[in-house]
């Protein structure tokens, strides 16, 4: 189901807990609620909806990527960019590395570790910093 966008600064700064499979359905919710807004938003973070927990989705080169509990076990090659955030308005600067390989478990809660690079690899990170409350 779409779901409404948080923009409340408070709420989206909180550290989300870990998602298990009773979370299904908020990961349906946001692989609906990217969907929606495609024409502006490449990734999502569960809070953005309004749920604290460590759910993500994501544009994977084309095609929508699901994650739980997703942590970044690698990461090479730093560079400062500027991002913007569907929740925020403007831009703001930050440091984010050209290569991840990120655990996680995908939408049918197995454990899987992949590795992601360039913009993909941004937006992954931009979103598991919504997991932790970090907002840019
Ligand atoms: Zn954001």
């Amino acid at each position: 189901m779409i779901q409404s966008i948080v923009k409340d600064l408070d709420f989206l700064s909180k550290i989300s807990e870990p998602a298990d499979e009773r979370d299904a359905q908020v990961g349906q919710d946001l692989l609906d609620t990217l969907e929606a807004n495609k024409q502006g938003c490449v990734g999502m973070a569960a809070n953005m909806i309004g749920v604290l927990k460590r759910i993500i989705v994501f544009d994977n080169a084309g095609k929508p990527m699901l994650m739980y509990n997703p942590e970044i076990i690698r990461k090479a090659d730093p560079y400062e960019t500027e991002e913007g955030c569907l929740s925020i308005p403007g831009t703001r600067k930050t440091t984010r590395y050209r290569q991840i390989r990120v655990a996680f478990l995908n939408e049918q809660f197995k454990p899987r570790q992949k590795t992601f690079t360039a913009y993909t690899a941004q937006i992954i990170q931009h979103e598991i910093d919504h997991c932790n409350g970090i907002l840019i």
